[in-house]
């Protein structure tokens, strides 16, 4: 089967894989309690803790994201979760925490909208909750939360702990994890990192880990004080997808010859250059819009509206035959949009190609 060049593949999640990055997984099985994994992992892991930026040890689940939003709740959701809700995303969190049993309520604002952390304080009055969900990235509208105010907000309401899943953000959207005091970060290998999915890495903050150890039924696969024992050993609590950590490594190293800062930045300009994009759509009378507002914008995923008489579906399917992949909108945005996933391992260059083949399609 022949590769199609790498650059025309721009779904939010999962993203382009790097063919190095794909060949790494290509390694012989090693044993996961010998010195081989365990040389593995401690290799890597400083790596991690520069992508996360974070003195805590980052934790390996052989899950998708998913899992650790389950592991979230179930171990530091306490008894009463305030979820926060602007996409599809942010309402699975909601849906995850009440199937795990907990009390949550959800705080809606409109699609496209992030979370006004004066708003979150007003909520938080009166001490009825325990902890905080929220979405960093929302990939389904491509709204970038304020997670560093809204870690504030959740400290100085006493003992609630900001539950924050930075799918689409961590590794492309600047995370700090320890300056910001996050309770809990998670991320999944598909998305900004740039791997193929079946991982999911996560940070507790030592209060999150107390929670997790006073709390009982924490169940066993997702259970964060066993992620704690075993991974302070660089060892994980069951067998990992070890071809996925084979590649997990290899995309460390070259994130780590990147740095953080200069992958931050070009995921910053990729995103400016698709809202600059839509600008010049606007001007040539086409109805674009970037779906969410000035400031705050994630710069790995932009949702757009599609003009009237087309349908996110229709653009889609025409980008197809390009040979671009692309997304049509997320649950009730299915047909009045389309979302690009600018991120992982996409440059401005590449995106430029898009952008010119998405302008034929909208001209069409
Ligand atoms: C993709 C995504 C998820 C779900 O990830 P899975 O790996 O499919 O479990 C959760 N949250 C956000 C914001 C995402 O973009």
């Amino acid at each position: 089967m022949s590769q199609p060049a790498f650059g025309r593949f721009f779904l939010p999640g999962p993203t382009e894989v790097h063919p190095t990055i794909l060949a790494a997984q290509a390694r012989p099985m090693i044993g996961h309690r010998g010195k081989g994994m365990e040389k593995l992992i401690a290799d890597m892991m400083p790596g991690l803790k520069r992508i996360f930026r974070t003195q805590r040890p980052v934790y390996i689940s052989s899950s998708s994201a998913t899992g650790l939003m389950e592991a979230a709740v179930r171990n530091c959701g306490g008894k009463r979760v305030l979820s926060l809700v602007n996409g599809a995303f942010s309402e699975r969190f909601h849906k995850i925490a009440l199937a795990n049993g907990l009390e949550a309520d959800a705080f809606e604002v409109p699609l496209g909208q992030v979370h006004d952390p004066n708003a979150v304080a007003e909520r938080l009055r009166g001490g009825k909750y325990d902890a905080i969900t929220v979405v960093h990235s929302e990939t389904s509208t491509g709204a970038l939360n304020p997670i560093a105010e809204l870690a504030k907000v959740a400290r100085a309401a006493g003992d609630v702990l900001l539950l924050v899943d930075s799918v689409t953000g961590l590794a492309g959207a600047p995370v700090e994890t320890d300056l910001w005091q996050l309770d809990f970060v998670l991320t999944g290998s598909q998305k900004a990192l740039a791997l193929p999915p079946g991982l999911a890495l996560g940070v507790a903050h030592p209060r999150a880990l107390e929670r997790a150890k006073a709390t009982r039924n924490r169940g066993i696969y997702f259970d964060l004080v066993e992620f704690e024992n075993y991974i302070v050993k660089h060892q994980t609590p069951n067998t990992p997808a070890l071809s996925l950590m084979y590649a997990l490594a290899a995309q460390v190293e070259r994130i780590d010859n990147e740095t953080m800062e200069v992958r931050w930045a070009r995921h910053r300009d990729m995103a400016h250059h698709t809202w600059t994009w839509a600008q010049q759509q606007q001007a040539k009378g086409r109805d674009v819009r970037v779906l969410a507002p000035e400031g705050f914008r994630s710069p790995t995923v932009t949702c757009l509206t599609v003009p009237a008489g087309k349908k996110g579906g229709e653009v889609n399917d025409a980008m197809k035959a390009r040979g671009f992949t692309i997304s049509a909108g997320y649950g009730s945005l299915k047909d009045s949009t389309i979302r690009i996933g600018h991120m992982g391992d996409h440059d401005v260059a590449e995106l430029d190609v898009l952008l010119h083949a998405l302008d034929e399609v909208l001209a069409a």
